[in-house]
């Protein structure tokens, strides 16, 4: 199979995740300061998971050496319009791309504002320079900040969705504020026609993706994994149509996973959940769209047609509206039907 080439939808990824190297080599070296001198080498040591520092905090001190390279709108332009660009080689057709402006506004001092539509902009630029993929923005709500915070994050969705914002997530520390404190919140995602997916069942058990499904109403969990350890949670998932954000890299480096071999992927599969594959961080991950579909094909033995089984669950449940999901669905349906050939 050329993995490369098959057609994909890509949920869950973040921004400053999916940020080149040798882009962050860039931004620093024109700041200047203390990374300016860093070579490349250095700069991808600091960014990517090694099995030596692979702990959350590990994970946390990367994405926060990564956020300081960014502190105008032109490098959040360039970062997002190369996303676009690295999805294309991917063979992506869909993309959601996610980010807080409450991580990128207290390391840049970008304004909400001016942070959104940089993104924006770069994104609309990588579609024109690529036709053939389609990218829409989430919002990320940041765990550690609490219900205010919450909902600062949910009025910029709603006021930038003509520039492509079509979702809400929650991602961050998850011990700081339990998920339960963003009910409010996630109503108001719901009552503005907003979609909602959770980083969920990842580094905590299966209880919290019962409260993002139940309480919080989510369709789509972020990771969600641990759901394998509870069997009314697997069927809560089944009965309402849940699907499942799975990164397996990123499962592996965190910790969700106690490892490779024993991932939940094809427990979930078994069990009739709908699971799509994702990168989440490629940068900080060492991986791309294509390498995970590599991973998954030579350790779980995933197949043409699981892939364009995963790759419809991620359309239907992507943040688009009914004519871009009929339009994507396409794509991928005859994207399949010629490799099949
Ligand atoms: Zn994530």
């Amino acid at each position: 199979m050329d993995l490369a080439s098959l057609p994909k939808a890509h949920l869950h990824l973040h921004l400053e995740g999916a940020i080149r190297p040798t882009t962050i080599l860039d931004l620093y070296r024109r700041k200047g300061g203390e990374y300016a001198h860093l070579t490349l080498d250095e700069v991808t040591r600091r960014v990517q998971m090694t099995p030596d520092d692979s702990s959350f905090a590990d994970f946390i001190d990367k994405f926060q050496f990564i956020l300081g390279c960014q502190d105008e709108s032109a490098d959040l332009v360039r970062i997002a319009r190369e996303a676009v660009g690295d999805a294309h080689a991917d063979g992506v057709r869909y993309m959601e791309l996610r980010f807080s402006p409450h991580f990128i506004e207290p390391r840049s001092g970008l304004s909400a504002d001016a942070a959104i539509e940089a993104v924006a902009e770069g994104t609309v630029a990588g579609m024109a320079e690529y036709p053939d993929v389609v990218a829409t923005l989430t919002l990320i709500i940041d765990q550690r900040r609490g219900a205010a915070a919450a909902e600062d994050a949910v009025r910029w969705a709603a006021r930038y969705r003509a520039l492509g914002v079509t979702a809400v997530d929650i991602a961050g520390d998850p011990t700081v504020y339990p998920l339960s404190d963003y009910q409010a919140a996630c109503a108001h995602v719901r009552d503005e026609g907003l979609g909602l997916t959770v980083h969920a069942g990842e580094l905590q058990g299966p209880e919290t993706v019962r409260v993002a499904v139940e309480d919080l109403g989510a369709t789509r969990i972020g990771h969600g994994i641990r759901a394998v350890e509870d069997r009314a949670v697997l069927d809560l998932l089944l009965e309402r149509e849940v699907t499942l954000e799975v990164s397996v890299t990123s499962n592996v480096y965190t910790g969700a996973t106690p490892s490779l071999e024993l991932h939940p992927l094809p427990r979930l599969m078994e069990a009739g959940v709908r699971v799509t594959i994702n990168s989440d961080d490629p940068g900080i991950f060492d991986t791309t769209l294509t390498k995970e579909y590599e991973l998954v094909a030579s350790t779980f033995g995933l197949t043409l047609d699981d892939f364009r089984q995963t790759n419809l669950h991620a359309i239907d449940a992507a943040f688009v509206d009914d004519a871009q999901r009929g339009e994507l669905r396409l794509a991928i349906e005859q994207g399949y039907a010629r490799m099949a050939v």
